[in-house]
């Protein structure tokens, strides 16, 4: 085995390397639940997945509650804690963690009509935010930029992994042919995991995501989709949201999702969270200028936005940011018309229109897009 996901998951799942093994998840009926939601209780009662954010700052925690009201916005669900003492995010003694609603999607796993899933985020006992609550500083921003209507497109690429921590589909010993054939492609030789894909889709569509599309990655058993481009919070919050909704998919699959940026070291490409951005000056009519003052506000701040665009400060684009493989280097700052090699790219269509938006391809896929927008809109625009 080699690859930084498969040992690591391995590793710190080596104890556990049965419990995935013989996880019966897979393959337990999942008609027996049909008995149980046909069953009619009072409609006036609503089941609320609460969403948040964990210690690690890439994974999300989740738990229900039933409300006894259809809420309408996030606020009309009450605040609730949690035991931040098993979230990586308190000690024992004093670990209540707040979590205050934000917005509010249609869950698709329950099957009441009012069903929701609250995301939320996440406050200490002081009243302060938690360290992996980046939501807090990207709302400051935004309140500060609303003005020019940011908006935010995100392109979130993820690899499926099997329960031994090797890619979904691999030879258990040895690789695929070289990569080529994958990217956007159709067949059974090359194609693995599309009824996941298809699954998500839907259950994003129905929740109220901006879900704007998919398509299978140039290493075997990595896929991408997009969010947005939406307006302020509501990419970030989607995006979120889509990757708990992937999750759970894949939990009834059996197959595991992993957004680490680099699960196969060598020749595989990595797994990047491209984030596209531009204001209403950008979407206008000549507005390729306010797109290339923003690159120069970018170009001018490198090392600050590597510290936002992965969780572990840099860490973890460290081994995907190696200026081949479709990335530029991780220490240098370029940006280019139509080229995957840069740091910012200005797509064709928006250099030929003449307006448009940019693309920032440092972001890794296991980003926080709350940090990643707040560095992007605090430069280009606060700062
Ligand atoms: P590629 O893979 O070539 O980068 P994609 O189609 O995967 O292209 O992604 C394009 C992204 O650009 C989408 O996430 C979309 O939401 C985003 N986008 C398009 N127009 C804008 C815009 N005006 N502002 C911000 N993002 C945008
Ligand atoms: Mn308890
Ligand atoms: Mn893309
Ligand atoms: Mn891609
Ligand atoms: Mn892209």
């Amino acid at each position: 085995l080699s690859g930084g996901i498969a040992r690591r998951l391995i590793s710190t799942t080596a104890s556990r390397s049965n419990f995935l093994k013989e996880s019966p998840n897979a393959f337990l009926n999942k008609n027996l639940l049909n008995r149980y939601t046909r069953l009619k209780y009072d409609p006036k009662l609503v089941q609320a997945t609460y969403v948040w954010i964990d210690g690690t700052g890439e994974n999300v925690r989740l738990k229900d509650r039933v409300l006894n009201k259809i809420p309408e916005k996030p606020e009309d669900c009450p605040d609730w804690q949690y035991d931040g003492s098993s979230t990586y995010q308190a000690q024992g003694g004093n670990s209540d963690i707040a979590i205050v609603p934000r917005a509010l999607y249609k869950d698709p796993f329950k099957v009441g009509e009012h069903d929701v899933i609250v995301l939320c985020d996440t406050y200490k006992p002081d009243g302060s935010p938690c360290e992996t609550n980046h939501r807090a500083a990207m709302q400051s921003a935004y309140e500060k930029t609303k003005d020019v209507e940011p908006w935010f497109g995100l392109e979130q690429e993820y690899t499926f992994l099997d329960v031994d921590g090797r890619p979904l589909g691999w030879p258990v010993n040895g690789f695929p042919g070289p990569q080529g054939p994958y990217y956007c492609a159709a067949g059974a030789e090359k194609v693995v995991g599309r009824d996941i894909v298809e699954a998500h889709a839907l259950a994003c569509l129905y929740a109220g995501v901006d879900f704007a599309g998919t398509n299978a990655e140039v290493m075997p058993a990595q896929w991408e989709y997009q969010i947005g481009p939406s307006l302020g919070m509501k990419a970030a919050d989607d995006l979120w949201v889509s990757r708990y909704i992937l999750w759970r998919i894949a939990e009834e699959f059996g197959v595991v999702v992993t957004f680490d940026p680099k699960p196969m070291e060598g020749n595989w490409n990595g797994a990047g969270g491209h984030t596209n951005f531009s204001t209403a000056p950008m979407r206008e009519e000549g507005g390729i200028k306010a797109v290339e003052e923003a690159i120069i506000k970018l170009s001018k701040e490198h090392p600050k936005h590597i510290k936002a665009y992965d969780p572990r400060g840099g860490k973890d684009n460290e081994r995907r940011l190696l200026g081949r493989l479709e990335t530029s280097s991780i220490d240098k700052f370029t940006w280019g018309v139509a080229d995957r090699s840069c740091s910012v790219r200005i797509p064709r269509g928006v250099a030929k229109a003449q307006k448009g938006y940019l693309e920032d391809r440092r972001p890794s896929s296991n980003m926080d897009p709350y940090s990643v927008c707040n560095a992007i809109l605090t430069t280009c625009l606060v700062d």
